[in-house]
């Protein structure tokens, strides 16, 4: 079947089961036997709290990083899905006490969670509202708040979990739709899937790194501020990754520390199961990477993403848009087509500050003796003499390579860069009428 199709058809798949699974809890709420009537507004509520919880709880499956669920969307549209709906999730959660309190179902003194009176159900509901507010509230204004990655990403999973706990915790207490003991066990199920995912994420994904360790091999300085990682599988036969694509490297750290950071491959697939990262120092973690030594052992979680010439065997040519390190996925796929000398025709449009910044410039130079491979470099600060493009990625530059010729042809387009240049980019490109779905993005910004 087309690749395109089966992808469409594999997307709309999981997308049902979404809906199923997020609509679960008000079907089971629907089935006979049901308890006494109530208000409509009381009901309405409720099957809003009942979305809501289970949107959020959700958020474990979207998280986990299940490569069947992330493979039709790619890992950042799902990043993106996580985020939108943990919105409206938010939403619903809070309409839900709120539709209580205006028709006086219940005072809004049930929110103290201080006072004797309240029941042991509220309590667990407001802290699982405070949690959850908290949650989005660093997740929205993480970088405003500076709050740094890695602790923002413990209190990240601590808040999410207290939020679906005391929430599924308060289910329990009202004790109300889980009346007969078919819709007890459900329920139960559905938190048994809950914990079960946490357990995979925490328990059985870091162990199975722990298991299928890589050696360093190499660790060589590069232009811009970059060091390229060459790690090798240590006892076992690593990875099968396609071109462009990523993973989840933890360095200087147990796989149980939750402390992995997301890197391209910049090499092609190798036969020895060999891979290369090429990081750009930019904080706590990219300044560490020189310190990696030959032998050291470092975790490989991977691989993740949909931005893959592979995943379109059928293209007419390439186009490739890199700023900055945003070049380390396009040269994996440039070596990748060396590799199986493909002389369909390739365009490089490469960003930078200077020739110096320009990281893996030597490679790039090197792979168009072996490619049919234009490449045009387009510098803010240019040398001398300077023939080239100066610079940013303007509609300029972009309308004189991407001429009506290659508009016409079957291409894909690969964006990779920073987020300014992305944006722009992808607006120009939208402009010039080419297809959206034959523009690929990668953003290195994930949260
Ligand atoms: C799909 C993808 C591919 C990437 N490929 C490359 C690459 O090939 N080369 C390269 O140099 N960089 C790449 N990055 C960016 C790289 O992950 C960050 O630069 C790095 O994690 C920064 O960590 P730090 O502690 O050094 O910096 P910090 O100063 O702590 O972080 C800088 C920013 O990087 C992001 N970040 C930090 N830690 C993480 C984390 N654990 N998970 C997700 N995002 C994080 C946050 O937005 C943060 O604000 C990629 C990112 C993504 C999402």
């Amino acid at each position: 079947m087309n690749h395109r199709l089966n992808r469409i058809l594999q997307g709309i798949f999981w997308i049902l089961v979404y809906l199923f699974l997020t609509l679960l809890p008000v079907l089971v709420m629907f089935l006979p036997p049901r308890p006494p009537g109530r208000e409509f507004i009381r009901e309405f509520s409720v099957a809003l709290g009942f979305v809501g919880l289970a949107m959020m709880a959700l958020q474990f499956a979207l998280t986990a990083r299940f490569k069947t669920i992330k493979s039709p969307y790619g890992a950042d549209v799902v990043y993106h899905f996580h985020r939108q709906i943990s919105i409206l999730a938010f939403v619903l959660i809070v309409i839900h006490p709120i539709l209580l309190f205006v028709p006086q179902i219940h005072p809004v003194s049930i929110l103290n969670i201080f006072s004797p009176e309240t029941p042991w159900r509220a309590r667990f509901a407001v802290t699982s509202l405070i949690a959850l507010s908290a949650l989005i509230g660093m997740a929205l204004w993480r970088k405003p708040l500076k709050i740094e990655y890695t602790r923002w990403r413990i209190w990240h999973g601590i808040l999410a979990t207290a939020a679906v706990a005391f929430a599924m915790l308060h289910v329990l207490g009202v004790n109300w739709y889980i009346n007969v003991p078919w819709k007890r066990l459900l329920w139960a199920a559905y938190s048994i899937f809950f914990v079960g995912l946490l357990f995979y994420t925490r328990v059985w994904k870091p162990w199975q790194l722990l298991r299928t360790p890589y050696r360093v091999r190499e660790v060589k300085a590069e232009r811009g501020s970059s060091w390229s990682l060459v790690a090798e599988p240590a006892g076992h036969s690593g990875m099968q990754f396609q071109p462009g694509q990523f993973a989840w490297l933890t360095a200087f750290n147990s796989p149980f520390k939750d402390a992995e950071h997301p890197f391209s491959f910049s090499s092609a697939p190798a036969a020895d199961g060999s891979v290369r990262f090429t990081i750009k120092e930019l904080g706590d973690f990219t300044r560490r990477i020189k310190e990696l030594k030959p032998e050291d052992i470092v975790y490989v979680d991977g691989p993740y993403g949909a931005f893959s010439i592979d995943r379109h065997p059928h293209a007419r040519g390439f186009v490739f848009i890199a700023g900055g390190v945003g070049i380390t996925p396009m040269v994996s796929m440039l070596h990748t087509l060396a590799q199986r000398n493909d002389q369909r025709p390739l365009l490089l449009i490469y960003g930078g500050k200077d020739l110096e910044s320009l990281t893996l410039y030597d490679e790039v130079e090197a792979l168009k003796e072996r490619l049919n491979l234009t490449v045009v470099y387009v510098l803010e600060n240019p040398p001398d003499g300077w023939q080239g493009e100066t610079g940013y990625i303007t509609r300029e530059v972009l309308e004189r390579w991407l001429t009506p010729q290659r508009q016409k042809d079957q291409i894909e387009i690969f964006i990779c860069g920073p987020v300014p240049m992305m944006n722009a980019v992808e607006g120009v490109l939208a402009e010039m009428g080419f297809f959206a779905g034959d523009v690929h993005s990668e953003r290195f910004d994930l949260v």
